[in-house]
C-alpha cells in the first residue's frame, strides 16, 4: 500500500502540535522517517487528531451503579455490593467499552488482581495492585495502590516506602471527615464506617493527611495522590516540593458530596497532574469526555487537554507510550467540535 499524507484540523502526535503525518500500510510515522521516493496520496481529517484520552485513575472491576450520597454511606453500599454481587471480569469487559468510546486509550486502573500492565482492545492499561488489609511481596517493576491512609495500616506504609520502587496511586484527602479524622477533629469517620470493617485507628498526632503521607516517608516522585480535594494549601506546597502528582475526579467527587481540588492551584504550583474517572460506581456515566468538559469549562480547554493526554501520560509513567507513531487508526483518536472543545470523539478509523 502506498504512503499517505494525512492532515488534520490540528494534530497532536502526543508530545507535539505537528502540520502532518504519514500512514504507511496503515501505520501512522511521521513524514521525515518515510523514503521521498515513494508514491504518495494525501488525506484530510475535519477533526483533532491526537493518540487519544488518558484516563488516569479508574477502577476497571467497579462497573455497577450505586446511588448518589455521601462517601462515609456509599462506602456501605459499595462494599455490600462486592459482597453480594461483583463479577469483575464482566465489569473489567464493561468499563473498558465505554471507555474506548470516549476516546480513552491508556488508564490507569486500581486493580485487585495482579494482573500488571496489559493492552485490550487497543486500550493501555497500566495496572495499579491495590492492597487493603495485606501486603504483597513487592516486584522492583510493578506498581501498587496502598487503598488509603485509614484503610492500610501504617506499619505496612512504612514497610512499604522503604521497599517499593516504582510509583503508586493512593486515594488521600478525598472527604472532608478524611481530613477531620486525621487532624482529630472529628472522630464520626472512624464511628460511621472504619470500625465495622476495620480495628485499628489513627493514633498518630493530629496533622492533615498529606502530613502523615509525608511523615511515613511516602511523599516524593513516586506517589500520584488521587483525589486531594481538601488538601490545604500547605499540604500542595508540600507536595509541589516532593514532586509527587495528582490525578483529580471531579465528577466522582461531586457524586459522593466531596469537594474536587482546585487545578488552578496545581497549575501555580507546577504540580503535574492529570484527570481520572474514578469507577462506574461512583458516578452517572462512565464517560471520560464529562470530566474532560468539567475542567475544560474550569481551567481552559488547552490546559485541561494537556492534562488529559501527554501530562496524564507522564503521571502514569507512560510518557514514552503516548505517541501518535507506529499506531494504526483504529488505535488514535479524533476530536470534534470548535477547536478543543469537543461534541464527540471517534476513532481515526470511524473518519478516514
Ligand atoms: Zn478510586
Amino acid at each position: 500500500m502506498a504512503l499517505t499524507t494525512l492532515t488534520a484540523e490540528a494534530i497532536f502526535d502526543g508530545s507535539q502540535w505537528v502540520r502532518q503525518v504519514g500512514v504507511d500500510n496503515g501505520i501512522i510515522c511521521p513524514l521525515h522517517d518515510v523514503s521521498p521516493w515513494k508514491s504518495q496520496h494525501s488525506r484530510h481529517i475535519k477533526g483533532v487528531l491526537f493518540p487519544g484520552f488518558v484516563n488516569a485513575h479508574t477502577h476497571l472491576d467497579l462497573y455497577f451503579e450505586l446511588s448518589s450520597k455521601p462517601f462515609h454511606e456509599w462506602i456501605h453500599d459499595l462494599i455490600l455490593q462486592l459482597t453480594s454481587n461483583y463479577n469483575a471480569q464482566a465489569s473489567v469487559a464493561r468499563s473498558l467499552h465505554d471507555h474506548w468510546m470516549s476516546g480513552v486509550r491508556y488508564i490507569g486502573d486500581i486493580t485487585r488482581a495482579p494482573d500488571g500492565d496489559y493492552k485490550s482492545t487497543g486500550i493501555q492499561v497500566r495496572g495499579f495492585e491495590e492492597f487493603i488489609i495485606g501486603y504483597p511481596e513487592i516486584h522492583p517493576q510493578r506498581h501498587y495502590s496502598p487503598h488509603s491512609l485509614y484503610t492500610v495500616n501504617s506499619d505496612f506504609l512504612r514497610r512499604f516506602s522503604r521497599e517499593n520502587r516504582s510509583r503508586y496511586q493512593i486515594h488521600i484527602s478525598e472527604s472532608q471527615a478524611e481530613f477531620d479524622y486525621f487532624c482529630g477533629n472529628n472522630n464520626d469517620f472512624y464511628r460511621n464506617y472504619l470500625c465495622r470493617y476495620f480495628r485499628h485507628s489513627y493514633k498518630g498526632r493530629p496533622q492533615t493527611p498529606v502530613s502523615f503521607l509525608h511523615e511515613l516517608g511516602l511523599l516524593d516522585k513516586r506517589a500520584v495522590l488521587v483525589h486531594m480535594g481538601t488538601a490545604t494549601e500547605g499540604d500542595l506546597q508540600l507536595v509541589s516540593s516532593a514532586g509527587a502528582s495528582i490525578v483529580t475526579c471531579p465528577l466522582s467527587n461531586q457524586y459522593l458530596h466531596n469537594p474536587p481540588v482546585d487545578v488552578s492551584q496545581l497549575e501555580a504550583l507546577k504540580i503535574p497532574w492529570a484527570i481520572g474517572t474514578d469507577g462506574k460506581c461512583s458516578r452517572h456515566k462512565l464517560d471520560f469526555l464529562e470530566d474532560y468538559h468539567f475542567l475544560g469549562q474550569k481551567i481552559g480547554y488547552e490546559t485541561a487537554f494537556a492534562a488529559a493526554t501527554a501530562g496524564g501520560a507522564a503521571v502514569l509513567g507512560l510518557a514514552d507510550e503516548y505517541t501518535l507513531y507506529g499506531k494504526t487508526l483504529e488505535d488514535v483518536v479524533v476530536g470534534f467540535g470548535s477547536a478543543l472543545n469537543w461534541q464527540r470523539v471517534a476513532s481515526a478509523a470511524e473518519v478516514w
